[in-house]
């Protein structure tokens, strides 16, 4: 059975989303360079568009409560309540104790992709970050700088005034925005192929409340053939907020999670 069965789970009124495209105030735009990372802030009720841009480029997307960077994406139960890849609809959701809708996708130009003959799909929650540290496990030591775990930590503590090490400890697993992956049949390996995005693509999120970003170009560029070093074709991306003329009718801020917190003691 679905372990979590979702037929209880409030879900957004995504038309009510949906009607407030039309009238939209671009407020900024923000070009994260190929193989490099960068943060942005997204006010509560903004939209947020990542944008493909010159060429096919992943994106790990990485979010944090402005307020409170304690609080941040939690891909393992986002996972869990809408299944391995996000498109519109799905919410994107914190962290324990918080456990809340951060962002709701609200459109996605390659939706039309869905599930391909291997199962393979775009925009997933399961593939944490490409990092140094797998790589130097699986290349013999080898040291690489730009995986999309440095490039977000750079980027934060850049951003937040931070020493790298402080920053290192906020960077977790990412919503892989383009990225075309899934689980082989015969022995269920994470499996990546190149990503359909073409300049022009974009998913569009709308902030829950107001949300830090911070999105690496993965050094993978399509993620066609490998990652961890700088062989692949790599783009940026541009990032663009959104001002709408009001909110979404009948939508409320969501609270933090109501349970007690007593565990049972
Ligand atoms: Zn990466």
């Amino acid at each position: 059975m679905i372990c979590y069965p979702v037929e209880t789970l409030p879900r957004p009124d995504l038309p009510a989303y949906r009607a407030l495209r039309d009238d939209l105030e671009l407020v900024t735009t923000l070009i994260v360079p190929p193989r490099d990372a960068r943060c942005w802030t997204i006010p509560a009720g903004h939209f947020c568009r990542i944008v493909s841009h010159e060429g096919p480029q992943v994106g790990d997307l990485n979010l944090f409560n402005t307020h409170n960077l304690d609080e941040r994406l939690f891909t393992g139960k986002t996972r869990a309540l809408n299944g391995t890849h996000v498109g519109p609809g799905d919410q994107l959701f914190s962290n324990f104790p918080y456990l809340r809708p951060m962002a709701t996708i609200t459109h996605d130009t390659l939706d039309w992709y869905g599930f391909d003959e291997f199962g393979g799909a775009v925009h997933d929650v399961i593939g944490t970050r490409c990092d140094p540290y797998t790589h130097n496990l699986l290349s013999d030591g080898g040291q690489y700088h730009h995986c999309c775990h440095s490039n977000l930590t750079r980027a934060l503590a850049q951003h937040c005034d931070m020493t790298p090490e402080q920053a290192e400890r906020h960077v977790h697993d990412v919503l892989n925005v383009f990225m075309c992956t899934g689980f082989t049949r015969d022995t269920g390996q994470y499996f990546m192929k190149a990503s359909p995005v073409r300049p022009g693509d974009y998913l569009e999120f709308f902030a829950e409340f107001e949300l830090l970003g911070c999105l690496s170009t993965c050094p993978g560029g399509d993620c066609s053939t490998g990652h961890s070093s700088d062989a692949a074709a790599c783009y940026p991306l541009v990032v663009e907020v959104m001002k709408p003329t009001r909110m979404p009718s009948g939508w409320t801020a969501p609270q933090v999670n109501g349970y007690d917190r007593c565990h049972g003691i």
